[in-house]
């Protein structure tokens, strides 16, 4: 079926011509002809499948005839990574309409927000958190929204977002058209579907939890401590293109990508201890390929969308499957090719096993020739929790220590030293807080 048997608005055909985009993806098909007629949809959809614009099209058409600068179309998201996308997928879709929209999500000032609340936009897509924080003043009015968008809904829940997505939905007419997006259904998201939707169409189009096809996966099995190894030697056998690759926690994205980067590899990292100008800078120098590697934690990498993306590493087995579907739906996007690695270590076994049930199939086990499997890694990736503590600890001493050789010395140096209090130099003053010495050089 092609887009313009939809009967979507023709200045819509031509953003969707100009984007490449041939023909409706299937959760399209399904999802924008009751959309346009005003029914409220439950969808279970999984990233990479068009799922953006299959909520966006039949909004933005519904909008058309009538931009009136005022908040009518709401888009909720897990991450600010998501809802940039989300946002640049609007602005292309809708490049031949007048309609206007703005991204709300934390990290960054809230200025500019409060200025696009203020002079007025159709749609506004945003994270709960910092939606609400505008939501406080008077100038984030949404009293006149006629649309509202729950985009993965299971990952808000997941990131505890639910009592904020209740919070929000007291202040929003519940007269409205309501889209429910989500690639898994446990009970809590049904319950919360249910008590936002009106004889909602409900649209399930993958079986039960699949990547999508034209995505070969496979596993390494590799002891914990050789996977860095491995990771690199796949890179330098180009084996591996552009990868995107997670890890477990953010404390092993940060000393993989040190790793790679002491090897040579230009690598970048993504995870929620990064400002959002530090992510949005990693995320576009992987885009533009000057970081061939950019490695993630599993919240920040939601919203990634790389064009092309060849391969996704799992350094980690993921704890859930769905965690898994999600990450390998990174790549293999809307009808490319793309890997999935995962690195298993004989630890991760029994996750693997699970994922491999989720999806319906037992999945190839790779060694790669010429490895050696059996060497000893030359420095363990993960420092163990006490070692860390105690190395932070070290390692503050010693700078306190500094601090106070240093204060000693300009307290010499200064013609008022001798009438400094004892406590300045003997030590921490009697609030136990190291006071920075600045305030005595006043007159
Ligand atoms: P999403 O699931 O919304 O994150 O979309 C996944 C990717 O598919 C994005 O890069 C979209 O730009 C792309 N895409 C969406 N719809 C289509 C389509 N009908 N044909 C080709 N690519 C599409």
């Amino acid at each position: 079926m092609p887009f313009s048997a939809l009967g979507l608005h023709p200045d819509l055909l031509k953003g969707i011509r100009e984007l490449g985009f041939i023909r409706p993806t299937p959760i399209q098909e399904e999802a924008i002809p009751p959309a346009l007629q005003g029914r409220d949809l439950l969808a279970c959809a999984q990233t990479g499948s068009g799922k953006t614009a299959a909520f966006l099209l039949p909004i933005l058409h519904r909008l058309i005839g009538r931009p009136r600068r005022i908040t009518r179309a709401l888009v909720l998201t897990p991450t600010r990574e998501l809802a940039a996308q989300i946002l640049e997928d609007f602005n292309a879709l809708a490049v031949h309409t007048a309609l206007t929209g703005a991204a709300v999500y934390g990290g960054v000032g809230m200025g500019p927000q409060e200025h696009a609340f203020r002079t007025g936009v159709d749609l506004i897509v945003a994270t709960p958190g910092r939606l609400l924080d505008h939501m406080r003043a008077p100038y984030a009015k949404l009293d006149a929204l006629e649309y509202l968008v729950l985009d993965e809904a299971d990952r808000m829940l997941d990131m505890g977002f639910l009592p904020d997505i209740r919070r929000i939905l007291r202040h929003i007419p519940s007269q409205r058209q309501t889209l429910f997006f989500s690639a898994t259904m446990p009970a809590p998201i049904a319950t919360l579907a249910s008590e936002m939707l009106k004889k909602a169409v409900t649209i399930s189009l993958q079986r039960k939890a699949a990547p999508a096809a034209g995505i070969t996966q496979a596993a390494y099995p590799v002891s914990q401590d050789l996977k860095a190894a491995l990771l690199l030697e796949l890179l330098r056998r180009q084996i591996l293109g552009q990868a995107l690759v997670f890890t477990r926690t953010k404390h092993r994205a940060n000393r993989l990508a040190d790793f790679l980067a002491q090897q040579g590899v230009r690598a970048e990292r993504i995870h929620g201890n990064r400002s959002q100008n530090q992510r949005t800078q990693a995320l576009a120098g992987f885009k533009n390929g000057r970081y061939p590697v950019l490695v993630a934690t599993d919240i920040a990498a939601r919203g990634i969308d790389v064009e092309a993306l060849s391969h996704v590493v799992n350094f980690d087995v993921p704890a859930e499957p769905d965690s898994y579907i999600h990450r390998v739906g990174r790549t293999g996007r809307a009808e490319m090719t793309g890997e999935a690695f995962t690195f298993v270590a004989p630890q991760e076994e029994g996750d693997w096993r699970a994922i491999e049930r989720a999806i319906g199939r037992s999945l190839p086990r790779v060694t790669l020739p010429d490895f050696n499997y059996q060497a000893r890694a030359a420095r363990p990736l993960e420092v163990p929790h006490a070692q860390r503590i105690a190395e932070i600890r070290a390692r503050k001493a010693e700078e306190r220590a500094r601090a106070r050789k240093n204060a000693a010395r300009s307290d010499g140096a200064s013609p008022r030293a001798a009438h400094a209090p004892r406590s300045a130099h003997a030590g921490p003053p009697r609030g136990g807080r190291f006071r920075p010495r600045t305030g005595r050089r006043r007159p």
